[in-house]
């Protein structure tokens, strides 16, 4: 992993609940980790991306939103960027 996307651990294995938000919501809170090189923890969150699929994550922003890593390096800048509003979205 590079210096600019931290690694926020395995991906994790989904309760039934946890899937069902995550189709209806496209993003869904897993639990509190601690990327590598990190001194806390972050929230993270498995999102779906329309490109690239299934992702971890933790919000950025003010507004807390996610960025698919491969997309930003395929520069579908539009894509890449999902808003969270606020707690609304997960
Ligand atoms: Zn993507």
């Amino acid at each position: 992993m590079s210096e600019e996307f931290p690694y926020y651990g395995p991906f994790p294995s989904l309760s039934f609940l946890q899937r069902l938000v995550l189709q209806v919501r496209k993003c869904v809170f897993v639990e509190y980790r601690t990327p590598e090189g990190y001194s806390g923890s972050v929230p993270v969150y498995v999102v779906k991306c329309r490109r690239h699929g299934y992702y971890l994550d933790t919000p950025h922003g003010f507004n807390g939103y996610f960025s698919c890593r491969d997309c930003l390096a395929e520069l579908h800048i539009k894509e890449a960027i999902q808003v969270k509003i606020g707690a609304q979205t997960c």
